[in-house]
């Protein structure tokens, strides 16, 4: 059976949202947490098929968008180190810092290298002895087991010119802030099957039974998110308030040990600042206290950065779904992904640029 076909399926995907319209009696608000499941509504129209009672809201499941603007500038300040070759994915160049972006430090000729896995920054280590290399490790739970990793084989090849600019990031505590604003609207989570995949579903336990709120883990193709929604509203319209597996063919509930084992090594926990939001407790990783000389914002002197975010992005306000894209004043009329003010406007998993994409005739 070809998975990918069988879960992009039309006729199951309409049995789905049919059953969808037979369960629901009421308007329900929903986030999905992840940026991926936002841009597979948009561009599959899965928000145009679903009953209007349903609501969905973005979540700040994006790792590009929540990278603080601080850190950013950090990353500018240690790339226009002539000693330094920046290592990065290629997403993180074009997000805005506070003046500029990596991409345009870049085109003025400073060594900044996009890489594919954080082992080829690891490589570019070995090759360039005379350089310091550093690579740019952010993400969520999703990226932190092979970014860990590289610290594992810098340590045993005892590389002194490899280090990590870390902004590593973890979904449950976001969640937790978002119900606890007194903003908060969302009455059922999506939480992201990747994520899952790595650390099973046991910590949404407590914030289900805390809140009484249903968390569904949820896939990524049309199907999935049907299933993960029909689930959510079966709960909702029943007063439930359980953790439940919508994507059992890849997610089970311990999750992957081995890689939860080398992220636990290598990483304890801190608090975070996220771009737009603020700091979140305990939602971050930094390196252990053994492996700090791998630390880059340990390794660099910085100067004292006054970050700015451009006045006219209200991405925050987005990452926490409290407003849609369109709202925003600036969206697609001085905010476009070519010219973009916010990072929720560059990434390919960011809501701004997801509604600028698939979105955009229908508004
Ligand atoms: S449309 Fe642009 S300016 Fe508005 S919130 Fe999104 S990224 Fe920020």
């Amino acid at each position: 059976m070809d998975l990918k076909v069988s879960f992009r399926d039309p006729d199951l995907l309409h049995r789905i949202i049919d059953e969808i319209k037979h369960t629901i009696s009421r308007p329900w608000v929903i986030m999905e947490i992840c940026g991926g499941q936002t841009h597979s509504i948009m561009r599959h129209g899965l928000h145009q098929l679903l009953p209007p009672e349903i609501e969905l809201i973005h979540g700040p499941g994006c790792p590009v968008c929540v990278t603080s603007i601080e850190l950013i500038d950090k990353a500018i300040s240690i790339a226009s180190n002539p000693d330094v070759i920046f290592t990065s994915y290629g997403d993180m160049l074009r997000v805005p810092g506070s003046k500029l972006d990596l991409y345009s430090v870049k085109a003025n000729g400073v060594d900044i290298r996009v890489v594919y896995s954080p082992l080829d920054a690891i490589n570019i280590a070995q090759q360039n002895p005379a350089k310091q290399v550093v690579f740019f490790a952010i993400g969520f739970e999703t990226t932190a087991p092979a970014n860990a990793m590289t610290v594992l084989m810098a340590d045993k090849l005892n590389l002194a010119n490899y280090s990590m600019l870390v902004g590593h990031v973890r979904v449950p505590p976001a969640i937790q802030a978002i119900l606890g604003s007194h903003e908060n609207r969302v009455q059922a989570f999506l939480a992201a099957g990747h994520v899952c995949t790595v650390m099973g579903y046991w910590e949404y336990f407590p914030i289900s039974d805390t809140y009484h709120i249903p968390i569904v883990i949820t896939g990524f193709e049309p199907v999935d998110i049907a299933q993960g929604i029909l689930f959510a509203v079966r709960q909702l319209e029943h007063n439930k308030a359980e953790v439940e597996n919508a994507y059992s063919r890849v997610v089970t509930q311990p999750g992957n040990i081995a890689a939860q084992t080398v992220i636990n090594q290598v990483f304890k926990t801190c608090d975070r600042n996220w771009r737009g939001i603020g700091i979140i407790p305990n939602s971050g990783w930094a390196l252990q206290d053994k492996y700090e000389r791998f630390d880059a914002e340990l390794k660099f002197e910085f100067p004292e950065f006054q970050p700015e975010e451009s006045s006219l992005c209200i991405s925050g306000q987005i990452l926490q779904g409290i407003i849609k894209p369109p709202d925003c004043p600036a969206f697609a009329v001085l905010c476009s992904p070519e010219n973009p003010l916010g990072a929720t406007m560059v990434s390919s998993e960011g809501a701004c640029a997801a509604y600028y994409h698939y979105n955009r005739g229908n508004l």
